[in-house]
């Protein structure tokens, strides 16, 4: 349901669905017409009907048991890259990062503020990789915590580099301060003043996309 959706949209729906479907023997006995009617008025349909597949597929071939592993994951109908790293992570600790809007920008201003896009979604894939804690637990919290570091902090339109917790191994902060630096007085005088990179930053030029996306289904 989050796919391409905020949270605040999908709450009441969320709940209704699984009062209707509490388990997936429920949900893959019932009728694509039910299933549909169910969704009704959240959008993207195509999502209910790969999850109503996908619980069929789950309770007839095996045996009621969705996988943990994220290569399992991607053959169930509707799972990509992104739902299926996010549902090893969350729901079973696995050692994975799922790479949102959200985290992807976290990951391109700390590390590849410079990267052209061709490269950017190998290297930011690689990043993760590398700062991914060993241990389910502590790959769990990291990954929700950088997911809130791009949600509440560095945010897309304004970052607020004032109170964040990376800013000084931050790419994109310690440059943004020796521009600021390195401007002259008359232009340090003129708060409404911004630098190239300031601008390019109010205008989403870092954002990837959406704020609330997967980078890969
Ligand atoms: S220091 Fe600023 S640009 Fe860097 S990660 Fe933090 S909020 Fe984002």
């Amino acid at each position: 349901m989050l796919q391409q959706t905020q949270v605040v949209r999908v709450e009441g729906y969320y709940h209704r669905f699984l009062t209707r479907y509490p388990t997936l023997e429920d949900l893959a006995s019932a009728s694509p017409a039910m299933v549909r009617e169910s969704w009704e008025g959240l959008g993207y349909y195509r999502r209910a009907v790969n999850l109503h597949r996908l619980a069929q597929e789950v309770v007839q071939n095996r045996a009621g048991v969705i996988p943990s592993e994220t290569e399992e994951l991607r053959r169930l109908p509707g799972i990509g890259r992104y739902t299926a790293a996010a549902v090893a992570s969350f729901a079973f600790e696995r050692e994975v990062t799922p790479i949102d809007t959200n985290v992807g920008r976290v990951l391109r201003r700390v590390f590849h503020s410079r990267a052209r896009s061709r490269a950017l979604a190998r290297r930011l894939e690689r990043s993760a990789e590398m700062l991914l804690p060993r241990g389910g637990r502590k790959a769990w919290m990291f990954n929700q915590a950088i997911m809130e570091l791009g949600a509440l902090v560095c945010t897309a339109r304004v970052p607020h580099c004032g109170i964040c917790p990376v800013r000084a191994m931050c790419q994109t902060a310690v440059r943004e301060a020796g521009r600021t630096t390195s401007a002259s007085p008359r232009q340090r005088a003129q708060p409404g003043r911004t630098s190239p990179q300031s601008r390019r930053q109010s205008a989403g030029g870092l954002a990837v996309r959406r704020s609330s996306g997967p980078l890969h289904r």
